[in-house]
């Protein structure tokens, strides 16, 4: 480090000397490779086992700084809530989680996968087995961090309730209790990127990959810049939570049928049942037929992605709904991308081409049944090697009626139908309820 910047570095510490009694009186800016202190604990992505990969440590507490080999924090985007816990106090900055008794309740690989640095680049595979492999590291005072935890509930849900009453749905006293819950094995996991893998996934350079992610993220990242010996980055975006019906076991085992659902948040309809979109009926529905496959001796898996609105938020997404409502003509199949197109500057900001690495970290070789219209979802999966032998659509007396125009612009861009593809003339005449109607 110059002079300049230390001094510039000591000024800055000095606007608020209370931070001198949670954190070192020298801000550290960034941090170089050549610079004295700095060691990384050797990190070899796609490693054969979890000891020669190595840890993926991002902390910045003493005894981890000088070690760390990732940038970024842990937590996704919740390392943000974390800093004011330690900002008011609430938490001390040198906080070690007690890690006793977390440990996974069911186990998942290691796969061939976890070992291939093509397979998986968005997150850590070994990322639950923090206390199993990297232990010698946390008796160190190394502050490794879990990116994947493992547990078992039940779920009670209403729609399924009424799928049991309406005889569509049995209580087997197994997969679906006697009681009507469904018991299932979840899997939650934040992003850890592979930064030359996730730049390949996308037939980008690293360097435009690592620019892109510290100019458009406010600079809140300089060692993207000035470490480029560090190659893996925690992004400070929401994860994904796998829900497995059935016995896990069954994923990786090519002789038993698996169904699944790769499903992206959508609040207003899963969580409120907002009626201008499938997403809640889709998720009901993969949740229902998971279950039967699981009681037919398959297994079923719904992944849900905290991708909100296409990846665009729910800002955006409500501003692309007032334009659609509010547009001449109403709001049509016809000008449903073009609306969106108008407010994000592109239709869709999920990019997919990460999405298949969780299905390779649970050992998926083969989907019999993939429940979901999403071209850019099935390209995605067939395209990273995984082979899928049957689309499902939602069933017709499914989808809400405010929902078509999404629907059918969809299928008219290329999503999966066994019905008729709509042309330019139909969409024009799919047209959703008009706005002032709701608004009340
Ligand atoms: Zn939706």
């Amino acid at each position: 480090m110059t002079k300049d910047t230390e001094s510039q570095d000591n000024a800055l510490a000095s606007q608020d000397s209370s931070s001198e009694q949670l954190y070192p009186s020298r801000v550290v800016l960034t941090t170089y490779p050549s610079q004295h202190g700095i060691e990384p604990i050797p990190l070899k992505w796609g490693a054969e086992t979890a000891a020669e990969r190595g840890p993926v440590l991002a902390s910045r507490q003493p005894d981890s700084f000088g070690k760390r080999n990732a940038i970024g924090a842990g937590g996704g985007s919740y390392c943000i809530y974390r800093a004011l816990a330690v900002a008011i106090g609430a938490l001390g900055p040198n906080h070690r989680p007690d890690f006793r008794l977390t440990e996974p309740t069911n186990k998942i690989g290691p796969f061939p996968s976890w070992s291939d640095p093509s397979k998986i680049v968005s997150m850590d595979p070994w990322g639950h087995a923090t206390v199993e492999h990297f232990s010698d590291y946390l008796e160190k005072g190394i502050d490794v961090r879990p990116t994947i935890a493992i547990t078992k509930a039940h779920m009670k849900l209403a729609e399924i309730d009424e799928a049991i009453r309406n005889g569509q749905l049995r209580c087997d006293g197994d997969v679906v209790t006697e009681g009507g819950e469904l018991k299932v094995v979840k899997v939650a996991s934040e992003p850890v990127w592979y930064l030359p893998g996730v730049a390949e996934r996308f037939g980008i350079s690293e360097a435009n990959l690592r620019r892109a992610l510290f100019e458009d993220t406010g600079g809140m990242y300089p060692e993207l810049i000035t470490r480029p010996d560090l190659k893996v980055f925690l992004p400070p975006i929401g994860g994904l939570t796998v829900y497995i019906f059935g016995n896990p076991d069954y994923i990786s085992d090519p002789t038993k049928r698996l169904t699944m659902r790769v499903h992206d948040e959508c609040n207003g309809s899963d969580v409120f049942g907002s009626d201008i979109c499938t997403c809640k009926p889709y998720l009901i529905y993969s949740i229902e037929e998971c279950t039967r496959e699981a009681q037919s001796g398959g297994v079923g898996v719904v992944v849900y992605f905290r991708k909100e609105g296409r990846a665009l938020g729910e800002v955006t997404k409500y501003l692309v709904y007032n334009a659609r409502k509010r547009q001449e003509g109403g709001d049509t199949a016809a000008n449903y991308f073009k609306r969106t197109e108008f407010v994000a500057g592109v239709k869709d900001m999920r990019f997919q081409a990460l999405m298949p690495d969780i299905l390779h970290w649970l050992g998926v070789s083969r989907i019999d049944r993939f429940i979901s219209m999403s071209n850019m979802k099935y390209e995605a999966i067939v395209n990273s090697g995984i082979e899928i032998v049957e689309r499902i659509s939602i069933p017709e007396d499914r989808m809400p009626a405010d929902s078509k125009v999404e629907i059918e612009a969809k299928i008219a861009d290329g999503y999966f139908t066994t019905g008729q593809v709509p042309t330019a003339d139909a969409l024009q005449s799919v047209k959703g309820r008009n706005w002032d109607e709701i608004a009340h």
